[in-house]
C-alpha cells in the first residue's frame, strides 16, 4: 500500500468478482461443533449446514463486503473487481426468477491501509 498525495494505491493479493463474492456468500456452511441447531422437531442439538440466499433484493443496494479475517483481524487485501460497464447483474442470484435484477453501480468506498486505522476513500458517479 502506498499513500502519496491524493493518491491512494492498493497492494493486492488476488483480484476476485463481485460475483465471485455472492457465489461464495451463498455457498453452504457447516457450522462447526461449537454452533449447533436445536432441531425444532426431536429438540436435540445437532450439526448443522446453513445457506443464505436472497429471495428479493431493494431497489437500491448496498454491498458491504468483509474486509478483515476473523482468526487474526488481519486485512483482506484481494482486489475486488467491478463489473464491466457498472452495471451488476444479479438475476442468478435471486431465487424469485420473475423479473431481471439488474444495478448501475453509483459509488464505491475502499478502505486503505491498517486493520486499526487508515483512510476511506469514495469514487462517486458524477451524473452531469
Ligand atoms: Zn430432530
Amino acid at each position: 500500500m502506498a499513500h502519496k498525495g491524493n493518491e491512494l494505491t492498493i497492494k493486492a493479493d488476488k483480484t476476485v468478482s463481485i460475483a465471485d463474492c455472492l457465489t461464495q456468500f451463498k455457498t453452504p456452511e457447516k457450522l462447526s461443533a461449537e454452533d449447533v441447531w436445536r432441531c425444532p422437531a426431536c429438540k436435540h442439538f445437532v450439526e448443522a449446514t446453513k445457506q443464505i440466499e436472497l429471495y428479493r433484493v431493494p431497489p437500491i443496494l448496498i454491498v458491504s463486503l468483509n474486509r478483515f479475517k476473523h482468526q487474526n483481524l488481519a486485512k483482506v487485501t484481494d482486489m475486488v473487481r467491478c463489473p464491466e460497464a457498472g452495471v451488476l447483474d444479479l438475476t442468478d442470484f435471486i431465487i424469485s426468477k420473475d423479473e431481471k435484477c439488474i444495478y448501475d453501480l453509483i459509488g464505491v468506498v475502499n478502505h486503505y491501509e491498517a486493520v486499526h486505522g487508515g483512510h476511506y476513500k469514495a469514487n462517486v458517479k458524477n451524473h452531469e
